[in-house]
């Protein structure tokens, strides 16, 4: 259940709703509109909804709305305003279209400080690579662990671009929090509740993969326990689903970006390279991807794929970059975004 103030209410008056719904049982969150104070009632269940009246009765009330689907603090009706999300001074959600890449695993320095340069030229502004890496084989290369964290951070240094890294389990939180911008959940991550409430209690920002087979209202909920455990910085990442068809690694669903964006509030990512896992389609699908609305791309760049220890397939080169964010830029435009 969610209760609107009227619009000029003070702080007391909000005290006292937020006092009431302490004293029931419930736990508040609170948003700051453009206009007005908004507090979501959250408690088990819909029990709220029994004390409806009790909120509405208030003076300082304008109006309480029950809320019927299983997500709550993502969904537009909590907040309608688009949530922007600051990362080391890039801003994610707003009218700015932001591309990331990187390599899919971190293997040694020089190969990811190569990258890190040449995509930092070429106008990326985040560093995408991973440390842990969930491989559908246990005889696949599994991420070099922490070492790989001291190469994102050194590249980070050095290009001043943000690092994004997965984690994979609940005992890696600590770790990669303490290197990373912004922790990856990866798709297969994506209903591991525990991990969800671990990095809710995170203070970094949240890239949350779409599950494999997860449909949109799943995606939301996996968004719902991070942002319900205290961290409201989570960006959804739409990187294709299984369906009945093989000539793409995935299905890249772009109709889940304008639906993402119709029914939450964060900011939507996009991410091509796995989402169909073939080189040569990778750039059309992320210019789609703009031109549906999404607010960032993720692509994977390795500077020698042959060598690459994941994802080789997929690996677009850096130097490809300049024009592939030329080209995102004219989308974007189009669009009535910018991309800088
Ligand atoms: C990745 O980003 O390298 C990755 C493993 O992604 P996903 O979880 O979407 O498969
Ligand atoms: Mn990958």
């Amino acid at each position: 259940m969610i209760v609107t103030l009227k619009s000029g209410a003070k702080k007391k008056e909000i005290d006292q709703v937020i006092a009431k719904i302490k004293e029931l049982g419930f736990r508040p969150q609170i948003s700051q509109g453009a206009e007005r104070v908004v507090v979501g009632v959250i408690g088990e269940g819909n029990k709220a909804v029994t004390y409806k009246d009790t909120f509405e009765s208030m003076p300082q009330v304008e109006m309480v709305t029950p809320i019927s689907k299983p997500y709550k603090l993502v969904s537009r009706v909590f907040k309608k305003e688009d949530t922007v999300i600051d990362v080391r001074g890039v801003k994610i959600g707003g009218k700015n279209v932001v591309v990331m890449a990187g390599p899919c695993s971190v293997d040694t320095r020089e190969l990811v400080l190569a990258n890190a340069r040449e995509i930092k030229k070429a106008g990326v502004r985040m560093l995408r690579g991973g440390a842990f890496k969930p491989r559908t084989s246990p005889y696949s290369f599994q991420g070099h662990g922490e070492p790989a964290l001291q190469i994102l951070a050194d590249a980070r240094k050095i290009t001043g671009l943000p690092i994004i890294s997965e984690v994979m389990d609940t005992r890696q939180v600590e770790l990669v929090d303490r290197y990373a911008d912004v922790l990856q959940i990866g798709a297969r991550n994506a209903q591991n509740f525990d991990l969800l409430r671990e990095v809710g209690r995170s203070k970094k920002a949240v890239l949350l993969k779409r599950g494999v087979a997860g449909t949109i209202e799943e995606w939301l909920m996996a968004a719902e326990y991070i942002v319900a455990h205290g961290n409201p910085n989570v960006m959804l990442c739409e990187r294709g689903i299984r369906t009945f068809e093989t000539a793409t690694r995935n299905t890249l669903d772009l109709s889940a970006v304008p639906v993402a964006k119709y029914l939450s509030h964060l900011p939507v990512i996009v991410d091509p390279s796995h989402g169909v896992g073939v080189r040569e389609f990778i750039v059309p699908m992320a210019k789609a991807a703009v031109a549906a609305g999404a607010d960032g791309v993720i692509i994977e760049t390795h500077p020698n794929p042959a060598v690459a220890l994941s994802d080789a397939h997929q690996a677009l080169l850096p130097s490809q970059m300049a024009s592939i964010v030329k080209q995102l830029r004219a989308v974007a435009e189009a669009v009535g975004r910018t991309l800088e």
